[in-house]
């Protein structure tokens, strides 16, 4: 079985979310289940340099001269770079430029890499030609119709939502300039409130559709989730699916990670306090023994619950628990932080920026996690909150509601809880679950028993790249 799977973001290349997490663990996860995965992406700078073995492929474009790839591997990761400068070799981050503002051709440069995915899918890359198409969020949402307006059909697409909020929304115009027939701009096409809609394109006309967990796959399906797909989604409701994420498990391991001050697993705790220490020090906090030190590792917005930490911070304060900030993203926020960090030397520490060996340390470091997010379509951070003995504790919505044990009195008396939640978009809720996280932490034989648990729960790969590949194998079924 073949897989071309596209996207704009793929760790450890270029990260901007956990997109990029999973783009990068399906390939390794998948081929334990037979399944060849390659991966394609923009060529952003540097990353040719990166690829080993790298050499150019030209893809004929129907009716429109062709493209160029760069094929290489990463370690056992196989990819193909879409080579066209004119797009990508710009300094800035993949969608937004040097000052935070989204690239003003964002629609070129993402239709680009959905018409050449099209073109290569339908007549290979190189020798190589898919079964199947696997395409992520809006960037690759319009490879299904390149493929069924432009090419002539080809390979069945996947299309994964990995967070509806990211739709890729144009002026109608801009059709003309992505060489696609007016005839797409339909109610059951890529119209969307008068526009070009990425991602409804993806969800319209792909075979599959699919989101990355069972719980946000039903949210997507009600009117305050699906941000005005839920009409569509509930009419492919039968070619909708939820398949959870999972971690990668060779890079998020705190038996051998080398961000840690010390290794550690379930069952062996101890080198825990170490890397607690170390994360103390790094954020200059003087965190009590009997408080937890609570993380968060985030983008910094409202989705996120931001708001809810910094109006909760006088109650986490109250308990004598510390809080240690890695995140940027709205100016307000990291402002509201720094603010809190100034005021309270000590108990409270803000790294703004992003820092990958440092989130490492935060989980390996914390004692527990905060995710108090409206919406979280999966959610990884719990998950590696989960493997690193960081207690979660999470608002009860999508993935996190899917992945995390509430420790209430049942799931405490079978030993089954593996975290804490509460309800979404409650400053008074997550108050209460931070209290409850307190009390648990001060009471050594429970909290050990609910951090166990969690460091115990199964959150790799292994089942999800299952189920991806039963469902590679039943598209494939049904387009022969
Ligand atoms: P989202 O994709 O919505 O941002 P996820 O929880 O799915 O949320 O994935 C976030 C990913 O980004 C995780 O791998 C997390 O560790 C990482 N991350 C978020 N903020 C930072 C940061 N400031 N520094 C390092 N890693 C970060």
């Amino acid at each position: 079985m073949k897989v071309l799977s596209v996207a704009s973001e793929c760790a450890p290349l270029v990260k901007t979310g956990g997109l990029a997490d999973v783009v990068g663990a399906l390939p390794g996860a998948l081929a334990a289940e037979g399944v060849d995965m390659r991966v394609m992406l923009p060529a952003y700078p540097g990353l040719a340099e990166r690829l080993t073995r790298p050499r150019r492929l030209t893809v004929p474009l129907e009716g429109q001269g062709a493209a160029t790839l760069i094929a290489g591997r990463l370690g056992e990761m196989r990819l193909y770079l879409v080579e066209a400068p004119e797009l990508y070799a710009r300094g800035g981050g993949p969608y937004l430029d040097q000052d935070g503002a989204d690239w003003p051709d964002n629609h070129l440069r993402f239709g680009w890499l959905a018409r050449v995915a099209a073109a290569a899918a339908k007549r290979g890359a190189g020798r190589w030609r898919p079964d199947i198409v696997h395409a992520h969020d809006w960037q690759a949402g319009l490879t299904p119709a390149y493929l069924k307006a432009v090419e002539g059909g080809g390979p069945p697409v996947l299309t994964t939502i990995h967070n509806i909020a990211f739709q890729g929304v144009f002026p109608a115009q801009v059709l003309g300039a992505l060489g696609l027939p007016q005839g797409l701009m339909t109610i059951d096409g890529l119209e969307y409130w008068g526009g070009v809609s990425f991602l409804k394109g993806g969800l319209a006309l792909s075979e599959r559709i699919s989101t990355v967990s069972p719980g946000y796959a039903r949210e997507l399906m009600r009117p305050d989730f699906g941000l005005g797909m839920e009409g569509l989604l509930r009419h492919r409701a039968r070619d909708f699916t939820g398949i959870l994420n999972g971690i990668d498990e060779g890079v998020w391991n705190p038996a051998d990670d080398p961000a840690l001050a010390a290794p550690y697993a379930a069952g062996k705790p101890a080198g825990k306090a170490k890397n607690r220490a170390a994360l103390a020090e790094r954020f200059r906090l003087t965190p009590h023994d009997d408080a937890p030190l609570f993380i968060v590792v985030s983008r910094l917005t409202r989705q996120k619950g931001i708001d809810l930490i910094l109006a909760v911070l006088p109650a986490l304060l109250e308990r004598g628990a510390c809080l240690a900030v890695l995140g940027s993203g709205e100016r307000g926020f990291e402002a509201g932080f720094a603010a809190a960090a100034a005021a309270h030397p000590g108990r409270v520490g803000l790294v703004t920026g992003y820092d990958e060996p440092l989130s490492h340390l935060m989980q390996g470091g914390g004692d527990a996690i905060l995710v108090p997010s409206r919406f979280e379509p999966c959610g990884l951070t719990q998950l590696y909150g989960l493997r690193y003995g960081a207690v979660p504790v999470v608002a009860r919505t999508g993935g996190l509601a899917d992945t995390v044990i509430d420790a209430n009195p049942a799931a405490l008396a079978v030993g089954a809880a593996t975290g804490f939640q509460h309800d979404p978009g409650e400053a008074a809720a997550l108050a209460d679950a931070i209290g409850r996280a307190c009390g648990a932490f001060a009471d050594r034989a429970q909290w050990a028993a609910i951090r166990d648990a969690g460091m115990r729960q199964p959150v790799g790969w292994d089942r999800s790249a299952a189920a991806y590949a039963a469902l590679y194998r039943d598209m494939r079924a049904r387009a022969s």
